[in-house]
């Protein structure tokens, strides 16, 4: 007890001592300085990001629970095999949500938790990301269909790194509307090794992405493939163009979050920052005003659909468009919160 009431002594005297003069305050470790810096970079914005990236390894308890149910914070050995959610159809009330057209050419075709989207070209759809096998009908072929959009249409499957919650629909979307499907050459290695029992099959290999990139063309849209390695090996991140009431928007999206699994494998952690740093050059580059990911609760995607349906007040911008220095405080939490990580991992 008598410690107990020293130590909270101690406590309120310091943070007296910090009020009183910030100057005479110890210089904040390395790794609360990145913390301090993805907090900002944060703002209330990317709060979800922030935590589940900042803290996961630090803190299991502070990281959104179901993220780590899926693996987000320590993966098990057979997600990167695809076999992550191969179980049952979870009820759908924990999960459906209606499709949603978000610009005049692309389309929201989630869950209320993972993200596929649909952009609409003058030569047939490109699907980017295609969630767990069980969502493929109710959400993207039926998604479309109610949108009216014609699956037949879909030409390209691009998927942004290989688990399952993001490409167990992609064999099914190439089998059935001859789709082609685009993935970073080490995730197609990791997918082709799937057991043909996998939950939604195992894609034939199509259109391979390597380190040096590319550039997706279908009709009058380009898709501009930049590799984002550090989720995955092959993870896949992107800058296109949209259009909202006529004008180009142009995207920027995340393709690979968590680092949980990467422990203290320095050469891991150094790769996913560069990563972060070239696809956030790309967004600056081409004028990235909306960031999205896969995953809602990073870019409150199925929130901000639905907002899509709200009379817009005058002055509100659309809810995706977030502007330019948003979206690359988005990819300064990932790298500082990476940081970070690295040093809390003791990666050398
Ligand atoms: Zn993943």
């Amino acid at each position: 007890m008598r410690m107990h009431v020293t130590r909270l002594l101690i406590g309120v005297f310091g943070a007296a001592l910090l009020c009183a003069s910030p100057s005479a305050q110890a210089p904040a470790s390395e790794m609360d300085a990145h913390i301090a810096a993805a907090r900002a970079a944060a703002g209330l914005d990317y709060r979800a990001t922030f935590v589940n990236l900042c803290f996961a390894g630090a803190n299991p308890g502070l990281a959104n629970p179901a993220v780590a149910r899926a693996g987000g914070a320590a993966p098990p050995a057979g997600r990167a095999a695809g076999g992550r959610g191969a179980a049952a159809t979870p009820a759908r009330a924990t999960w459906y949500a209606s499709p949603y057209k978000v610009f005049d050419n692309f389309y929201w075709l989630g869950t209320r938790q993972h993200s596929s989207w649909a952009l609409r070209t003058s030569d047939g759809l490109i699907i980017i990301d295609t969630n767990f096998a069980w969502a493929t009908e109710p959400e993207i072929i039926n998604g479309l269909t109610t949108l009216g959009l014609d699956p037949r249409q879909i030409k390209y499957v691009v998927i942004s790194h290989a688990h399952g919650d993001h490409d167990q629909g992609a064999a099914e979307l190439q089998k059935r509307f001859g789709a082609k499907v685009v993935m970073g050459a080490p995730d197609w290695e990791s997918t082709l090794q799937r057991p043909a029992t996998a939950a939604g099959g195992v894609p034939t290999r199509d259109v391979v992405v390597t380190p040096a990139g590319m550039k997706l063309t279908l009709g009058d849209t380009t898709i501009d493939i930049v590799p984002t390695p550090g989720h995955t090996p092959g993870t896949l991140s992107y800058v296109f163009p949209v259009k909202d009431q006529g004008r180009t928007v142009m995207v920027a999206y995340s393709g690979g979050t968590l680092t949980g699994a990467f422990g203290s494998d320095a050469t891991r952690w150094d790769e996913y920052v560069e990563s972060q740093n070239r696809i956030a050059k790309a967004a600056a580059n081409a004028g990235a005003t909306v960031i999205l990911s896969n995953h809602s609760e990073y870019d409150n995607a199925y929130t901000k659909a639905r907002l899509l349906a709200a009379r817009r007040e005058i002055g509100e911008e659309h809810p995706f468009v977030v502007g330019a220095a948003a979206v690359q405080r988005y990819f300064t939490v990932m790298t500082e919160c990476a940081l970070a990580s690295r040093l809390r991992a003791g990666a050398k």
